[in-house]
């Protein structure tokens, strides 16, 4: 193929997708990352288009905006991954620098001191290393959780290493076989690899979106929205899961119903809002009680429910009675001052083969006894021995 067609297939290709991309940021403006994914797929455009150009322009100006376009499209990649990953600002000293010192030897480069390998080394080790730092942003959380996100790591890093790698394959073309053909080809395989690379990451930014939609729907029908923790619905399922999960482990597994003393009380007194302060507040010193693996849901109104896989009978009192201690000893900060708050819970293990709803009845009933016995107190119903799982 002629390099002119690849060039203005390349140029049309990266206008198309800056547009898709500029479409699918407009309507989903909430998605962190993609406006700057989209400037930088622009600055991307520009430079393919710069490169129908460039001919009919004085040298140092084509360095200038080739140079310039292709950091800052590659820096605008990083920041896209950053912002999409919940990252804070990098001080943009840092990028502007290191983009200014990058132009600033490309044309020194040009204009003092000609030296076009130097040029081409400098261009694909500022461009690879951005989307290296891209790929190294997001791959976090899990492949099997986010698939989309992992894929578009992999394409950012094999078109990071590529670019990286670029001057060593004319380096090695021109100590092989140093005729005008060759590098023609090997130009025109850098240019293939670039449109391919950059329509496969515009199409791994799309299944991102979809990806983000998704998860954020799912959060939306599994988390409580007063106290963000897991809703009634979602934490029983997750509760089953570990009921299976602690048969084939053959481990022991406790749940705990927490259920807030005299809460109507806290609402007549001082109104519903600052009852669903109290929430939060409770739900804030739960949290801080919990191991990474303990499941915290909310049952409805003021009674919450606690998976603790693998701990053992004394273990979940302790967890309960510190959960206690903890929530007597921390009065809630509201805008009235401070409001004491107690609860009553309930702990039982969980028997091999019972659903989730009869486990949690058993904890509720636990819970329940804790409310007659006075309140403000730990209640643990034992298990019928022969069917405790484990
Ligand atoms: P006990 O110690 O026996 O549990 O007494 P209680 O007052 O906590 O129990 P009761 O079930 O009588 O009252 C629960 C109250 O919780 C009644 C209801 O208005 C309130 N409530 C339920 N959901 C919410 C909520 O989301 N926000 C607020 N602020 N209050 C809620
Ligand atoms: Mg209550
Ligand atoms: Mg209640």
């Amino acid at each position: 193929m002629h390099s002119p067609t690849l060039l203005i297939l390349a140029a049309i290709l990266l206008v198309m997708v800056t547009t898709v991309l500029y479409a699918v940021w407009h309507f989903n403006r909430q998605i962190p990352g993609l406006r700057l994914w989209m400037l930088s797929y622009l600055f991307g455009a520009l430079f393919s288009v710069h490169l129908l150009v460039r001919e009919h322009l004085p040298e140092v100006v084509s360095v200038l905006l080739a140079q310039g376009s292709v950091s800052i499209a590659g820096y605008l990649c990083l920041l896209g991954s950053r912002a999409y990953m919940g990252r804070g600002r990098l001080w943009h000293g840092y990028g502007v620098g290191f983009i200014v010192l990058l132009v600033g030897a490309s044309v020194y480069f040009t204009v003092v001191q000609p030296n076009v390998g130097l040029r081409f080394l400098l261009a694909s080790l500022g461009v690879g290393g951005f989307y290296l730092l891209t790929a190294r942003t997001l791959a976090h959380g899990g492949m099997q959780a986010y698939p989309a996100r992992y894929l578009l790591a992999i394409a950012a890093a094999t078109h990071g290493v590529f670019v990286l790698l670029r001057p060593l394959l004319f380096r090695l073309g021109g100590v092989l076989a140093p005729d005008a053909d060759l590098i023609q080809a090997l130009s025109q395989f850098v240019i293939l690899e670039a449109i391919v690379a950059l329509v496969l990451i515009a199409f791994c930014i799309l299944m991102l979106t979809n990806e983000f939609t998704t998860s954020a729907l799912r959060r939306l029908a599994e988390m409580d929205s007063l106290t963000s923790v897991f809703n009634r619905r979602a934490f029983l399922t997750l509760l089953d899961k570990a009921l299976s999960q602690a048969r084939r482990t053959e481990s022991e597994l406790h749940v705990l119903v927490i259920d807030l003393d005299h809460f109507k009380r806290i609402n007549d007194t001082w109104g519903h809002k600052c009852g669903d302060d109290v929430l939060r507040h409770f739900v804030g010193l739960a949290a801080s009680c919990l191991r990474n693996e303990d499941v915290m849901g909310r049952l409805g109104g003021e009674e919450f429910a606690i998976v603790l896989p693998n701990a053992d009978a004394a273990g979940a009192a302790a967890v309960a009675e510190r959960l206690r201690t903890l929530v007597a000893s921390q009065p809630a900060m509201t805008e009235h001052g401070p409001i004491a708050l107690t609860v009553s819970v309930g702990v039982t293990q969980c028997v091999m083969g019972e659903s989730s709803e009869t486990a949690l009845q058993r904890a509720d009933q636990a819970m329940y006894q804790a409310k007659q016995l006075g309140r403000n107190q730990v209640h643990v119903q034992g298990a019928p021995a022969a069917f405790v799982a484990g």
